[in-house]
């Protein structure tokens, strides 16, 4: 569960567990003083990271496969053709 970072103009910063599917604070619990939501390092960090990683890994075992897999249809097409 990602941690959101919010700033109270009353308490200072604090940190909130919440969903992502829940509504962000617009109001601090404590004191009922506005709030603004902080973006999270952490949260940010993990997502970009493994997010760029997957990406390229797969896009490149994708070509790989792309590759051998014309590889295979061609040469059985081409022995196909002689074959007949
Ligand atoms: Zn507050």
């Amino acid at each position: 569960m990602p941690t959101y970072e919010y700033k109270c103009e009353k308490c200072g910063q604090f940190e909130e567990f919440q969903r992502m599917s829940d509504e962000p604070l617009s109001r601090c619990p404590k004191c009922g003083s506005p709030v603004r939501r902080l973006i999270s390092k952490n949260v940010g960090i993990i997502f970009k990271g493994s997010g760029f990683y997957v990406t390229d890994h797969r896009s490149e075992d994708y070509k790989q496969k792309a590759r051998s897999d014309n590889k295979g249809t061609s040469s059985v097409n081409s022995l196909d053709a002689t074959g007949s």
